[in-house]
């Protein structure tokens, strides 16, 4: 049994804690188990990584405090993948770890411990010890250090404790008093300790008492419990009544027939689970092909097998369809995980998955952690969203990590869109995934007809300049023939930005490098950054006259714009600030129930949606994403089109999209145009390959922020010159670029910075950091004030 552990905590990067193992503790703080260990002057939650006989480190070894688990918490596949994923986003295990697991875990935890019939039996009688246990016996300090000795005084240790049943023996019966019985009683060649005959008589007494309860009453049962459970005195159940999550309602049937793409996409996955090992599709299926259905096939295949199932969709928040879907289709044995549920739900789903009661799990990126075992199946659905890649610490693509999770449980991993990012489609041409191809909608009807509005030519229908005469023509007949239209637009608020016409100045926010959004409705300036909001000013702050006019515009001022001409049309809202909430469903349901004619939004209405009654989608500007300073604008731009246009048309009428657009002749809108997924990525991978960009080329993104510029800019080149010699010196070539200002230089008063590393490949950027090894962390330790990261493979590039 092992003496010494190494424990990893949430903070430090570069290396675990030896920590000993109290002889009681052992066996117990396995791998995988949750620890509470010293640190500095402070107690920490930690996590076993590894377990051994040698202490292997030479200085000074304090021993762990408490071990948290009764049993493992990660298991050794998991603890695999985590240390696999730890190392190559080079991210603290610990925080990954405490990542893995639904909040306020502990916190939650109810015990129940019982005593078993080894443990009752255990329990030796006599006449005299009845007699006190039932409290009517006299215990006089005669009698108290007789029956001591009887038991055998020796084990009581020291003349302290011989001291203390003196003591207690004096107060006469009482608490004490029962405990120098449950002492007594206990046969000793079982239990060693006095700690643990007392608190298994405890539990004998009860028959069955919460751990908590008992921890309550003496603090010694944490870690006497785990022991009496080994030497099978007690039993430890965790007793929950877990709730059901409830869904939305909405049409779950299946459909009568599968059609012959999903037939083969759903056979080729099925005979790769069969082989039972890894093996990547990246399912290419345009929107409405049908998708869902192939991931509800496959799931049910690996479940035959009597394997796990793993579903991470974006936002799940968005899609209370598919949860009613899955709900139907696989009832109680699917769990939901994402940041929508209460804490108390997180964990109710989380538990049942760990026991295996609940083999199929749908969920947000940290699902990936999710403790399912024997996982036969991981699907990515619309794999190519941004949302994947966690943008704060620890930095990970979900999507990246189902694929090693796949590889290391020897399962089959899916990835589906109907726009896969550049990076899948690279890697399905270079043979690492199968391509399967769906090219059709599973309803028959076409694909939507997209027509370009160039807006340089048409006229506006409204006074505002939103609306084209086309556009605002298509949606007069749409809500005349009675059916829906989705309005899209990837900016909230009223107009982008206000500006003074005299002295041209435009309203930035106090603490970051931005305009101010104007809001309308809420009569304010705002800052989409850091949330600073101001009422809107009468006058310019700069010259004082009161020209400020707005420029651009934003969903708000759609709707305004709409009900210009089209005053009878019942119009609804969506943007990013309600994404999570509850109006975001009341919206949708309407919208479904077709209680609303008009959805306008952001991002939010591009998503996979089902809504049939849509026919109508207009694009209000098509070409804001393609300013971005960020070398995925093209192919975010073609994904959101077709998302977008892909809502319309999906139920019994086929559908129409306008896009309007000041750059009509832009390539990512011409493939969009003609759902040219194949063309548009040729042509994009070749600007990539040309600019050495992904995926041609690896990337990682040191930031830095802090508020002296001297200080962040100091820090900045640190790491640049750090990583140059390395580059240099190092096993393998790369390109250091920067330190440069990041594209928005200021945020919540802090001056931002950026280095960019690329290398050929993404083994290339492993070996380079393994190179820097931890020079980078202890280099750059400080000055604490300039705080700083690393994003191995960004998505975000502001
Ligand atoms: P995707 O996710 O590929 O965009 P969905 O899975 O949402 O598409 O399917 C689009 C619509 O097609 C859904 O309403 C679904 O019920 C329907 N559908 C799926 N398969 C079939 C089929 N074989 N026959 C008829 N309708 C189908
Ligand atoms: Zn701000």
């Amino acid at each position: 049994m092992a003496a010494f552990v190494s424990v990893a905590v949430g903070f430090r990067l570069d290396k675990t804690y030896t920590y000993a193992v109290p002889p009681e503790y052992q066996g117990i703080a396995v791998v995988g188990t949750r620890v509470l260990v010293p640190f500095n002057r402070r107690t920490v939650t930690g996590y076993v990584v590894e377990a051994r006989d040698e202490p292997g480190y030479s200085g000074t070894i304090r021993p762990l405090a408490e071990v948290l688990d009764t049993r493992p918490t990660f298991t050794p596949h998991l603890m695999e993948f985590l240390s696999w994923a730890a190392d190559y986003y080079q991210v603290p295990m610990g925080q990954l770890m405490r990542g893995a697991l639904p909040p306020s875990m502990h916190a939650m935890e109810k015990t129940r411990v019982r005593i078993t019939g080894v443990g009752r039996s255990m329990a030796h009688t006599s006449p005299l010890l009845e007699r006190l246990a039932a409290g009517t016996g006299e215990l006089s300090e005669k009698v108290a250090l007789e029956m001591v000795g009887k038991a055998d005084l020796e084990r009581l240790e020291n003349v302290r404790a011989v001291e203390k049943v003196k003591k207690i023996a004096a107060g006469g019966p009482g608490a004490g008093y029962r405990k120098i019985v449950r002492i007594l009683e206990w046969d000793e060649t079982r239990l060693t300790g006095p700690k643990q005959r007392d608190i298994a008589q405890m539990v004998r007494l009860k028959g069955q008492v919460d751990l908590a309860d008992l921890v309550q009453e003496d603090p010694g049962a944490r870690r006497a419990i785990p022991i009496l459970e080994k030497k099978g005195v007690v039993a430890v159940d965790k007793v929950r009544e877990f709730r059901k999550i409830q869904s939305a309602t909405v049409n779950t049937k299946p459909p009568d027939k599968l059609n012959r793409a999903q037939l083969e996409a759903i056979k080729a996955i099925g005979s790769s689970l069969k082989e039972q090992r890894f093996h990547s599709y990246l399912l290419h299926g345009v929107t409405g092909s049908g998708k869902t259905e192939v991931y509800m096939h496959s799931i049910a295949a690996a479940l035959d097998q009597g394997r796990g199932a793993l579903i991470l969709v974006p936002e799940i928040a968005l899609t209370p369809q598919l949860m009613a879907l899955f709900q139907a289709r696989f009832k109680d044995r699917v769990a939901m995980l994402h940041s929508a549920l209460s804490k108390r739900e997180r964990y109710d789903q989380w538990c049942q998955v760990a026991e295996g009661k609940m083999p199929v799990v749908l969920g947000a990126r940290s699902a990936v952690f999710a403790p399912i075992s024997n996982l036969g199946l991981i699907v990515v659905d619309e794999e190519h969203e941004p949302s994947f890649k966690q943008d704060e610490h620890p930095f990970y693509s979900a999507r990246d990590l189902a694929l090693v999770r796949a590889r290391f449980g020897n399962a089959v991993a899916v990835l589906g869109s109907a726009t896969p990012s550049l990076e899948s489609y690279h890697n399905a041409l270079g043979g690492k995934h199968t391509l399967l191809s769906m090219p059709h909608r599973a309803t028959r009807r076409p694909l939507p007809d997209v027509s370009i509005i160039d807006l340089r030519r048409s006229g506006f229908e409204d006074s505002q300049k939103v609306f084209s005469k086309p556009l605002a023509q298509a949606i007069k007949d749409n809500v005349a023939a009675g059916d829906q239209c989705i309005l899209f637009l990837n900016r909230k608020g009223y107009a982008a930005f206000l500006t003074c016409a005299v002295c041209g100045a435009v309203p930035q926010c106090n603490s970051c490098s931005i305009s101010l959004t104007y809001y309308r409705s809420a009569g304010m300036l705002r800052c989409h950054y850091c949330g600073f909001g101001l009422p809107l000013p009468e006058e310019c702050p700069s010259c004082g006259k009161e020209e400020l006019k707005r420029i651009g515009f934003g969903t708000e001022r759609v709707v305004e714009a709409l009900k210009e001409f089209a005053p009878e049309v019942r119009i609804e809202q969506l943007d990013a600030t309600v994404s999570a909430s509850k109006r975001l469903t009341r919206v949708l349901d309407k919208f479904r129930n077709r209680e609303v004619d008009v959805l306008v939004g952001t991002q939010i209405v591009a998503k996979g949606h089902d809504f049939p009654g849509v026919t109508l989608v207009g694009v209000l500007m098509a070409d804001l994403g393609l300013a971005f300073p960020d070398f995925r604008a093209a192919e975010r731009t073609f994904q959101l089109l077709t998302q977008v246009a892909g809502r319309a048309g999906r139920g019994s009428k086929s559908g129409a999209v306008h896009v309007q657009t000041y750059l009509p002749m832009h390539y990512a809108l011409r493939h969009a145009q003609r759902h040219e997924f194949i063309d548009f990525s040729t042509e994009e991978l070749q600007h990539r390959k040309l600019r050495d960009y992904p995926p041609f080329s690896c990337l990682a993104l040191l930031r830095f922020n802090g508020e002296e510029m001297d200080q962040v800019s100091a820090k900045a080149r640190i790491a640049a010159r750090l990583l140059e010699e390395a580059v240099e010196k190092g096993p393998v070539k790369g390109e250091i670029l920067g330190p440069t200002l990041a594209p928005i230089s200021v945020i919540r008063n802090r001056v931002r910075m950026q280095v960019l590393v690329k290398t050929r490949t993404r083994s290339h950027m492993q070996q380079l950091l393994k190179y820097m090894g931890y020079t980078l962390w202890q280099e750059l330790k400080n000055p604490v004030a300039v705080r700083w990261s690393l994003d191995v493979d960004p998505m975000n590039m502001l």
